[in-house]
């Protein structure tokens, strides 16, 4: 069969509310332009990001029940750890209550002023908590992950050459090196397994840790299985395996594929790191057998790194994406190339080809996307990278809308009504007006930036 179906059924579920555009054209004053500020009730299909907001299944609600609490020593650590180590296959699993809370402890300890760290791109909290330190975050990402119409099948790939360079130049300056799978910065693109291992063999040449930010490690095996002849008769959880097969650590968020509305884990070799991890998780998480997170989320964790590696999942959930891509593209918009694992980036300067970028068209997509349709995207241009200097705006490289797919959260019906949506904004982009803003943070602005139309239509 050539259709590919929603690999579950339903037995739960949760009412969407339906506004009209008047009442959407209010909210979105009210909430000053900036959907971070609508409450989430008043969105109909949210695509703000698809960190945390996955559906659970059965099995891991059924897993909770059984969650043993135990401040020391819980049976659900124990099996939660097992599966991490049977999945990663690292010595010591140190849990957390979020990935940021990982790269935290680990930049903490091999991060500082004059380091550099380099990845294929780092990912904005990964980026925060390395320079928070003092460090340099460089991202060596080959020059394909760059042009957004450029088809490479892995786009998430290392530059090795430039990461060889560093290590003779710099070498003394390197802590250690990471590869993010899929890289979410360059568009969710992801790394192939030889890459990776190419990328450890030279951090290791220099005696180099190698540590893997694995977010969303099954999309990436997934995509090594469907484009990469090495693994194509692999299972998921073989080429999980093998991808992580004589890497020094991982640090992961669990909201992304493990199903977790909440979680994380850094795992690592070497005993000294461990051990100097374990006591900043003290000082901030909490005893290392159960991090920032009840027992009760470590079983349902356990059992959501077991599903997220199902191949009948992994292939709906990257032709979920797929199939939003292909019907934005069949009406003439223009997106990141080739879609990623978690989420299709619309390019919003050549949506709105008479806007300039420093009135923000990545943000009046956001905006004209819920006035519309009462859905929910997020904003990686301007706003969110472009920078005020002096009350002069220097806009960002790019233009780009995320859609991000929570998973297993909505169905076809759900992205043909979003197709449709997009399919009205693209026939009425010459009439939409630019933004400006009128208020903002000094750091991470997006979030809480005010705006409002440069003029009234
Ligand atoms: C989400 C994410 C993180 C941070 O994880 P949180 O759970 O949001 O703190 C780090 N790296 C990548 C690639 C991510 O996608």
């Amino acid at each position: 069969m050539s259709e590919i179906i929603e690999p579950f059924r339903i037995r739960s579920v949760e009412p969407i509310r339906f506004t009209t555009r008047e009442q959407r054209e209010d909210l979105l004053k009210a909430a000053h332009w900036n959907p971070f500020l609508i409450d989430a009730d008043d969105v109909l299909i949210d695509l703000l990001t698809d960190s945390g907001t996955s559906a659970m299944s059965a099995a891991q609600w059924g897993a909770m029940m059984v969650g043993d609490e135990s401040y020391a020593g819980s049976r659900s650590f124990r099996r939660f750890e097992a599966k991490v180590q049977e999945i990663f296959g690292f010595k010591h699993v140190i849990p957390t209550h979020q990935g940021r809370a990982s790269e935290k402890i680990l930049m903490s300890i091999v991060g500082g002023p004059g380091k550099v760290i380099p990845n294929n791109n780092h990912f904005d909290t990964t980026r925060a908590n390395v320079e928070f330190t003092g460090a340099e975050a460089l991202d060596l990402v080959i020059p394909e992950g760059r042009e957004p119409d450029s088809l490479h099948p892995f786009k998430g790939n290392m530059d090795l050459d430039r990461l060889g360079e560093l290590l003779q130049t710099r070498g003394s300056d390197v802590p250690i090196g990471m590869i993010t799978i899929t890289n979410n910065t360059g568009g969710g693109q992801p790394a192939a397994i030889e890459n990776i291992h190419a990328v450890r063999n030279l951090l290791h040449e220099h005696k180099k840790p190698f540590i893997i930010d694995s977010c969303r490690f099954a999309e990436n095996a997934w995509f090594n299985i469907e484009r990469n002849p090495s693994c194509a008769n692999k299972s998921p959880k073989e080429v999980a395996q093998e991808t992580f097969k004589g890497a020094d650590g991982a640090s992961m968020s669990l909201k992304k594929d493990g199903f977790g509305n909440i979680g994380g884990f850094l795992a690592l070799n070497d005993d000294d790191l461990a051990e100097k991890a374990r006591n900043i998780l003290i000082l901030t998480e909490g005893f290392p057998t159960y991090g920032g997170l009840a027992g009760r989320d470590l079983e349902a964790l356990a059992v959501g790194l077991e599903e997220t590696l199902d191949p009948h999942y992994l292939r709906y959930r990257v032709q979920t994406v797929r199939y939003l891509a292909e019907k934005l593209m069949a009406i003439g918009v223009k997106i990141v190339q080739p879609p990623g694992g978690h989420a299709v980036y619309i390019d919003a300067r050549r949506f709105y080809e008479h806007l300039p970028a420093n009135e923000f068209p990545a943000q009046v997509f956001v905006c004209e996307l819920y006035r519309f349709g009462g859905v929910r995207g997020v904003e990686i241009g301007s706003v969110m990278f472009g920078r005020s200097i002096d009350g002069k705006e220097i806009p960002a490289d790019r233009e780009l809308v995320r859609l991000a797919m929570p998973r297993r959260v909505y169905t076809q019906a759900h992205v043909n009504y979003v197709a449709e949506v997009i399919a009205e904004m693209w026939e009425h982009r010459h009439e939409a007006v630019g933004l400006k803003i009128t208020r903002q943070a000094p750091f991470l602005r997006h979030f809480t930036a005010h705006l409002e139309p440069v003029r009234s239509k």
